[in-house]
């Protein structure tokens, strides 16, 4: 790519384009691509006023609703790079990210003036979006192209397995993840693409880009509600929604013997493992899964199961989308098929690397590869299965055991809502594998009838030596499940 490779401002492209269509409705309020660019321009002007200038760095703490949209794009407006902050993070680790990317500025609301206070008594300054409602700024210079090279967001990692590292998005990097995530999935006309996650990670931030680079109807909620989302699926004319495996679990138990209309043509599953047994039920239920594969350092899907093969590649993650590759790592060389590795990554969506992370982004890009610390296989015609984080791996007695099978064996049984396994040291075998489990309804089923649930699909070393139950799983901002804190559990059980 060349070095200076522009493209029209997006938004601004689409307000001439389609400026009636219906680029966003949030609680029965519905806006255009014209009014989104409109109120994008009135924000700009706000924060310029306020002496916020290209090349800075501005981090965004919001919650998911409409306004959030309009600043996100006045800031790609003014060529800021953003930060998108995690509300569900205490005020160290707001404090943390602010201080890690170098930000100079802080956007807020009122509903997090608590930790607004805070980040403001630590020198960061902040602004409160409620504070510009009623003034009136001059017009602000904005940039009529995006330089594809240039920063667009810095979005940490969901810190699932250690302290979140700070990943530099480019506006190339977005770019070239709509369009090959669109080359796979198609567009529709009448496309509305539902947004239950939230926007501050990539999964939710990814369909914002995706709604004015395609022109697409974003219905958007402030936090996920399997009925609302439900509601909206058959009223509202959804065609895609992006998921993970909690939200699409609670979604099938409320749906219950009712049926998505047809014209939904996609449910992307992604963020985490997906157990067999769920892919399944969906199945049976025809309702249309499309796994995918990625992360924020993708700038998200980056492997996706294309329609064609979804029943009969059940399980798997699909390919490579059309600008990226792929390849398993084994020993230092390209793993045959079928045989477990780390999937290394490569592709135009792929981040330049960790922001002032110099070692860790060493480590993870080599020759223009990112080794994506997961461990997968490819199948003889290609198509990827996902196994789990290598960071996860438990080696028992030297066998290697991923604690995503024994989660997708124990979800399988009726009385199992949703499950966590991981590694607890043994002084025999080295580690062997715990599990705790979440009933659908309390003493449903005992401890020692799991473990012989288990024994059917699973060999002795990896059936869980204890289940333990409780009554939730700890995740993380992102809905996932934090296998580390498995340990911490235990220690509060006992
Ligand atoms: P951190 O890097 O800080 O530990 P994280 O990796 O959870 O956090 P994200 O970028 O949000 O942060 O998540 C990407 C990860 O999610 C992938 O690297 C992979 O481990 C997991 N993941 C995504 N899709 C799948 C999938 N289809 N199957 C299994 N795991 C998946
Ligand atoms: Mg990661």
């Amino acid at each position: 790519m060349g070095h200076s490779e522009c493209l029209p401002n997006w938004l601004e492209k689409r307000s001439e384009l389609s400026p009636e269509r219906i680029a966003l409705e949030f609680k029965d309020q519905r806006y255009s691509f014209l009014d989104m660019h409109n109120h994008a321009r009135n924000w700009a002007s706000a924060f310029y006023s306020e002496g916020i200038r290209r090349g800075d760095t501005v981090g965004l703490l919001a919650a998911s609703h409409a306004d959030t949209v309009f600043i996100l794009h006045a800031l790609f407006y003014l060529g800021v790079k953003v930060v998108l902050l995690n509300s569900r993070l205490t005020q160290n680790e707001l404090r943390f990210q602010l201080d890690d990317s170098e930000a100079s500025f802080l956007i807020s609301e009122q509903i997090y003036k608590d930790q607004v206070n805070f980040l403001s008594n630590h020198g960061i300054t902040a602004f409160i979006k409620e504070d510009f409602l009623d003034k009136n700024c001059g017009e602000a210079p904005i940039l009529h192209e995006f330089v594809l090279e240039e920063t667009a967001t810095i979005m940490y990692t969901s810190g699932t397995t250690g302290k979140p590292k700070g990943v530099l998005q480019t506006f190339g990097n977005h770019w070239w993840s709509a369009v090959g995530s669109v080359l796979n999935l198609g567009l529709h006309e009448k496309d509305t693409w539902l947004c239950t996650v939230p926007v501050f990670h990539i999964s939710g931030l990814s369909i914002l880009m995706r709604s004015v680079i395609y022109g697409i109807r974003v219905i958007l909620h402030d936090s996920f509600n399997e009925k609302l989302v439900n509601d909206d699926i058959r009223n509202k004319g959804v065609t895609i929604i992006s998921v993970v495996t909690a939200m699409l679990n609670r979604m099938i138990s409320n749906l219950g013997d009712q049926k998505y209309p047809r014209t939904f043509r996609c449910m992307l599953l992604g963020g985490g493992p997906a157990p067999r047994s769920l892919l399944e039920d969906c199945k049976l239920k025809h309702i249309p899964v499309f796994q995918t594969y990625g992360m924020t350092e993708t700038s998200s899907q980056i492997v996706t199961l294309s329609p064609e093969y979804s029943m009969e590649k059940l399980g798997s993650a699909g390919k490579p989308l059309l600008p990226s590759e792929l390849y398993i790592e084994l020993d230092g060389k390209k793993a045959p098929a079928y045989q477990a590795g780390e999937i290394v990554v490569k592709g135009p969506n792929v981040t330049k690397g960790y922001f002032n992370r110099a070692e860790e982004t060493h480590k993870a890009l080599r020759d223009g590869w990112f080794y994506t610390g997961d461990i997968g296989y490819l199948d003889d015609e290609g198509f990827l299965f996902v196994m789990d984080r290598r960071s996860d791996l438990i080696i028992s007695g030297g066998e290697n055991i991923y604690p995503a099978e024994i989660e997708g064996v124990l979800s399988r049984h009726p009385h199992v809502f949703e499950a966590g396994a991981a590694g607890f040291s043994d002084s025999k075998w080295g580690q062997v594998p715990y599990a705790f489990v979440v009933l659908t309804q309390e003493n449903a089923v005992s401890e020692e009838e799991l473990k012989e649930f288990c024994k059917q699909y699973l060999a002795s070393y990896k059936t869980p030596k204890r289940i333990i139950f409780v009554k939730e799983l700890p995740r993380n901002g992102s809905n996932k499940l934090l296998r580390r804190e498995l340990h911490t559990l235990l220690e509060e059980e006992q």
